[in-house]
């Protein structure tokens, strides 16, 4: 099979070295600390998190019964995530996969490339959705997904808008081209000004420009709508990062941060050429807020993330029932009950999951898609577990997560001594101090509160969630309050014929 250039062969599932070249050979334009990042793989704020990027493509062929399947239009061997399922069993194996590569980082890389192949793929599946609008834009979700299995390239997303003035909506900003909107439209395609507000992993190949589900007025902010893909490395196109938590030390030092920085960045588009054949919506205010939820984006999405979720979960009770175990603390019973909450949580993100699977049934465009309340269940509620359980990590470490000596003072000339007041009921000191230095970048660290604030809000700010969940379960709501509005009326008939006897 051929590329979208017509020239150069597909070659299906990277490995981690195929990963890097591309990097290396069209580097996404990211600015960091006034400067412009030439190449990710080497500079110290990202070569750490590209490796593990990286790492995740090998694992691919480590594992290729699980991670890999036959693509039906090459003969390739492609990522698992890139599957349109038909059964219930092949569902599974996507949540199998996506588990392979969550486990390989607790979960701290959310954006494991599995999250956004997701959403490429049901885009293409719900192609008919886009084509009502023009016919074009079906074709270009399924060419532009194909061109993504096939290169099994990674990417990033940006969907919110500048955090300027919240109190009024996208169009009403005191800069028109605050928030990026279409500039001007030509034969060949559209013109983009204006800025998004994040893309987490900005250390990939192409970016998904989705749209916000906030858009209210058809004609205010229909230069507001549109969603597109685009290359990295696209003329006027720029990330801003902010500061990297890799602090460049070690692994002992600084164990999380220095595999693991995904990177955030706003994306600034500087009069950015998007031609016709990468877009998907357009102009289209209502069609760009119902997308997500009619091609099935938002569930498969969502179904990527409750498998990271239990992945994280299951880190932190593994993290916190070795600490427990090393200092001697499990004995007590407010250090049983809070493994107990972890336990439980790690349960209900896997009651979920098991459930969304079980019920899924084919959608309007013939996938197994997940059951949606599962799953929206999950997402409303782990941002309220996630900082509980580095709260609990807090507590159960508490100083230990403090007097930890680095690896430079470890070697040092207090060698001897650390050696000697580092020791733990269960472990020696080398054993010891690695183990709560994990816990400190897990709890305590610039890294550690990043991930805290991505579980709070990376899916959405949870309390219009909420307002989100409440208002599409009426239904449900209105048929429980009857329940409730029957069992007063016979408890009030009751009572009159009681006081009639
Ligand atoms: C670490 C991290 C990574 C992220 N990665 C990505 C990414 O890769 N791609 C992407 O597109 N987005 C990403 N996001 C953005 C995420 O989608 C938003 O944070 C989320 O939707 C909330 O929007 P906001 O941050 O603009 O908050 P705001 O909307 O500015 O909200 C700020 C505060 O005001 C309140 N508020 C604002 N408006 C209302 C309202 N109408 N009603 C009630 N309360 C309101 C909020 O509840 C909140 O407390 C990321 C966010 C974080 C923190």
């Amino acid at each position: 099979m051929a590329n979208l250039d017509g020239k150069s062969p597909t070659t299906g599932a990277r490995r981690g070295e195929q990963v890097l070249q591309r990097l290396r050979e069209q580097p996404p334009t990211l600015w960091y600390g006034g400067e412009q990042i030439k190449d990710v793989t080497v500079h110290p704020a990202t070569h750490n998190g590209v490796r593990s990027l990286a790492r995740l493509y090998d694992l691919q062929w480590e594992q290729p019964d699980v991670m890999l399947y036959d693509s039906p239009t090459s003969g390739n061997k492609v990522g698992r995530s890139f599957l349109q399922p038909q059964t219930h069993d092949e569902l599974r194996s996507i949540s199998r996969a996506m588990k392979v590569w969550a486990d390989a980082t607790f979960g701290m890389m959310g954006r494991s490339p599995d999250y956004l192949n997701r959403a490429m793929t049901s885009y293409a599946a719900g192609a008919p959705y886009l084509a009502e609008a023009d016919p074009r834009f079906g074709e270009n979700a399924r060419r532009y997904y194909e061109h993504l299995r096939e290169n099994d390239l990674c990417l990033t997303h940006t969907l919110i808008t500048p955090q300027a003035n919240r109190s009024v909506n996208t169009a009403r900003q005191a800069d028109p081209y605050l928030a990026a909107r279409i500039k001007e439209e030509t034969d060949a395609g559209i013109v983009i000004r204006g800025a998004r507000m994040l893309a987490t992993l900005p250390i990939s190949d192409e970016i998904m420009v989705f749209p916000s589900t906030l858009l209210k007025n058809q004609d205010e902010d229909a230069p507001y709508a549109y969603g597109f893909c685009i290359p990295n490395n696209t003329p006027g196109l720029k990330f801003l990062c902010r500061e990297s938590v890799d602090y460049g030390r070690s692994h002992y030092d600084h164990p999380l941060g220095s595999r693991f920085e995904e990177l955030d960045a706003v994306v600034i588009f500087d009069d950015v050429f998007v031609p016709w054949e990468n877009i998907f919506l357009y102009r289209d205010v209502a069609r760009c807020n119902q997308a997500y939820a009619r091609t099935g984006a938002v569930v498969n999405m969502s179904h990527q993330v409750v498998v990271k979720n239990i992945a994280k979960t299951e880190y932190l009770l593994g993290l916190a029932s070795l600490m427990a175990h090393t200092i001697a603390v499990e004995g007590f019973q407010h250090i049983q009950e809070k493994l107990a909450e972890i336990w439980v949580n790690a349960e209900t993100m896997k009651a979920f999951l098991r459930a969304a699977e079980a019920d899924a049934t084919l959608d309007e465009w013939g996938v197994m898609r997940p059951a949606w309340d599962p799953l929206d269940a999950a997402r409303n509620l782990y941002p309220r577990l996630y900082p509980r359980m580095v709260e609990i990590i807090q507590q159960m470490g508490a100083s230990g997560l403090v007097a930890m000596p680095t690896e430079a003072d470890v070697s040092g000339p207090l060698a001897e001594e650390i050696k000697r007041f580092f020791q733990a009921a269960r472990a020696d000191a080398h054993e010891r101090i690695p183990l709560f230095r994990l816990a400190w970048d897990t709890a305590i660290s610039a890294f550690g509160s990043r991930q805290v604030l991505y579980e709070r809000f990376f899916f959405g700010d949870p309390v219009r969630m909420a307002g989100a969940l409440v208002g599409s379960h009426q239904p449900q709501f209105a048929q429980l309050m009857d329940r409730v509005r029957e069992f007063l009326k016979q408890a009030k008939d009751e009572a009159v014929a009681e006081a009639s006897h």
